[in-house]
């Protein structure tokens, strides 16, 4: 089965799944050892999450999406997907235009990468552009500082199959193996969230909310919407929730039953966050539409970060792509609160006491986790919280969050095999 992705593209597959044959092609080529972040990008551009990218971009398509946030063909586009190299190595290496390297991560053999392209362009730039501020204080601005050099461009080819331990395993969908899955499902709407963090009820709610939006018109035969939370993997600071304790937490939404078993799934997406703001939310937005999404909710400061950008900026960026440039729809959300007049949790646009409003404030959650004071169900089901402690057991060193023994001990999201 043939699968569309964004522009309109054939979902992008670059995979080799026989190992003699990787071993085959693989064999006499230079080696560079790559980060956490390329080998990612690796495995989202081979499986299409990226599409219509086949590879690292060249220098047209950087300019391209930072002059006018799109690929040199005029594809809708916001984010820079770079291979970064030292130009150091590359003259140590004698890597040239033309060549074919092979790419190692944690000593596995991971991919190919066809040099088309060789090049420089100034980081600092590419960061205002993305970003819109240079300021370091911005965590994407210091993603942006810390890239090597120079720049390679060229086609990706992964030689070896990523496996994922667990929990993870349970959660990894290809673009092509959720479409399937939603076939399975019979979904024909499907609503994207995407996270980073263990659900409160706020997020309960924002999902809640953005199904509802998702179904609109439809009349109750032809309800087919499902709700697919996309959990972002990607480089931990001490303090987050861990990993593990993300996906496993939102899992319990549905096992629980606050969710029906046939409308919400839980998945992972590989991700390094820039915290772009609006310009993240349509990257955010072409991810999971080649993820077979129909819809995705942006919710408040959608990847935002400190004050750099409204809180609704990620809503209003739609209204300024061109027309039929995404097909994906956004389902715009307010804020879901805690009102002590209504005694229930509801929604900015619909309760008028908005002097009494507590807000689901993510520090005072976190501090009760820490604590491990069980927060009242109305902000925090019960179940989740058993399961964020019994996630910190069992994978987290006793902590639920990230700590440095977690960072350097915890065991990789995936890993490679010997060819
Ligand atoms: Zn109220």
């Amino acid at each position: 089965m043939e699968y569309i992705g964004h522009g309109g593209k054939k979902i992008v597959e670059r995979v080799i799944v026989s190992p003699s044959e990787a071993r085959e092609r693989v064999q006499g080529l230079k080696q560079i050892e790559v980060s956490g972040r390329i080998a990612r990008e690796c495995v989202d551009i081979a499986y299409g999450f990226f599409t219509p990218l086949e590879g690292f971009m060249d220098k047209a398509d950087v300019e391209a999406v930072c002059e006018r946030m799109a690929l040199a063909d005029g594809t809708l586009w916001s984010m820079p997907i770079v291979f970064d190299i030292a130009g150091e190595e590359i003259r140590e290496k004698g890597i040239k235009e033309g060549d074919t390297i092979l790419l190692v991560y944690q000593d596995g053999p991971l991919a190919i990468l066809e040099v088309e392209n060789i090049f420089n362009y100034d980081t600092t730039k590419m960061a205002q552009a993305v970003l819109g501020t240079t300021d370091i204080k911005h965590p994407g601005v210091r993603m942006f500082n810390e890239l090597k050099d120079t720049f390679i461009g060229g086609e990706v080819t992964l030689v070896n199959v990523p496996r994922f331990n667990p929990p993870f395993d349970k959660f990894w969908y290809t673009p092509r193996q959720l479409r399937e899955k939603f076939a399975e499902k019979g979904w024909e709407r499907i609503v994207a969230h995407q996270t980073r963090n263990v659900p409160h009820s706020g997020h309960e709610w924002l999902m809640k909310g953005a199904w509802f939006s998702a179904n609109g018109e439809l009349p109750v035969e032809k309800l087919r919407t499902g709700i697919l939370v996309s959990c972002i993997i990607g480089p931990k600071r001490v303090g987050d929730y861990i990993d593990e304790a993300i996906v496993l937490g939102q899992q319990k939404l549905h096992e629980a039953r606050y969710f029906r078993d046939d409308i919400h799934m839980v998945s992972i997406a590989l991700w390094d966050m820039r915290y772009a703001g609006p310009k993240e939310a349509i990257f955010h937005a072409i991810l999971r539409e080649n993820m077979g999404c129909t819809h995705h909710m942006f919710g408040r400061d959608h990847a935002g970060v400190g004050t750099y950008y409204d809180p609704y900026d990620a809503h209003r960026i739609f209204d300024q792509i061109p027309e039929g440039s995404l097909n994906i729809k956004p389902v715009r959300i307010l804020e879901w609160w805690y009102c002590p007049i209504c005694g229930e949790v509801t929604y900015s646009g619909l309760c008028g006491h908005s002097q009494e409003r507590q807000n689901f404030s993510g520090t005072m959650i976190r501090s009760m986790v820490q604590d491990k004071v069980k927060p009242t169900k109305l902000i925090f089901r019960p179940e989740v919280f058993d399961k964020l402690m019994e996630s910190a057991d069992k994978y987290g060193f006793g902590s639920p969050f990230c700590t440095e023994k977690y960072l350097s001990k915890r065991q990789p999201v995936f890993e490679l095999s010997e060819l």
